[in-house]
């Protein structure tokens, strides 16, 4: 499996869910986080629970990243989408 694993299970959502709280997760752990909170409704109550995850995301480097980042972010993210409706 060269394929980059972009879809996590619900335990690693929310263990990088407890991480960003404390900033301890990556930015790519918060992209994946991201991403499983699109398709996964339980995580998304989950973190809808806590309030300071929400701020932390907003506050997080996501919004720093340049054009660029998040152009190939979206690339991905849609190509992973294809992937998960097919
Ligand atoms: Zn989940």
């Amino acid at each position: 499996m060269s394929k980059i694993k972009i879809f996590i299970p619900c335990d690693d959502a929310n263990h990088v869910c407890d991480k960003t709280q404390y900033k301890e997760a990556s930015l790519w752990e918060m992209i994946k986080l991201n991403i499983h909170l699109i398709y996964c409704r339980a995580c998304r109550k989950y973190t809808n629970n806590n309030t300071k995850l929400t701020k932390a995301i907003k506050e997080s480097n996501v919004e720093c990243l340049d054009k660029k980042s998040k152009e190939s972010m979206k690339l991905d993210f849609e190509k992973a989408l294809k992937e998960l409706t097919d």
